[in-house]
């Protein structure tokens, strides 16, 4: 099911979980704004979601709500990401899929970090 922009945040949705330590995840990285883990159904040879903290149900909802501090921090964890894992040459690719039209599954904001080879539908 996607994830309706309109929806309250629903407290239990998984990623909320993941951040309440009820689901154990392979933590790849965590600060005050941000926590990044492996994508259970890797698209890519590395696939990494990095979620702000805070409750957020979308991309939409993140730009409009969160504090500047927590975008500055979510930009710099993802940055902090891809040089921890050694991508800063080889590069990577950011998805954040938003809403029914973009085909979003579950509802907390997250990116997708995509890389490890030469990546193949480039849509844009
Ligand atoms: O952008 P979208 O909402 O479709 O992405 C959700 C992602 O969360 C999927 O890539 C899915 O594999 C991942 N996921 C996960 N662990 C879960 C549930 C979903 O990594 N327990």
């Amino acid at each position: 099911m996607t994830v309706d922009l309109q929806a309250p945040y629903d407290v239990n949705n998984i990623f909320a979980r993941i951040l309440r330590r009820e689901i154990p995840v392979e933590i790849i990285y965590e600060d005050d704004y941000a926590l990044a883990f492996p994508d259970i159904a890797p698209q890519a040879p590395i696939h990494v979601l990095i979620i702000p903290k805070g409750a957020y149900v979308s991309s939409a909802d993140f730009g409009a709500s969160a504090s500047d501090a927590e975008i500055a921090g979510l930009a710099r964890a993802i940055t902090k990401v891809a040089e921890n894992l050694g991508l800063s040459h080889s590069g990577y690719r950011l998805i954040s899929n938003t809403g029914p039209d973009a085909g979003q599954e579950v509802p907390h904001y997250h990116v997708h970090l995509l890389a490890g080879a030469k990546l193949s539908a480039k849509l844009i």
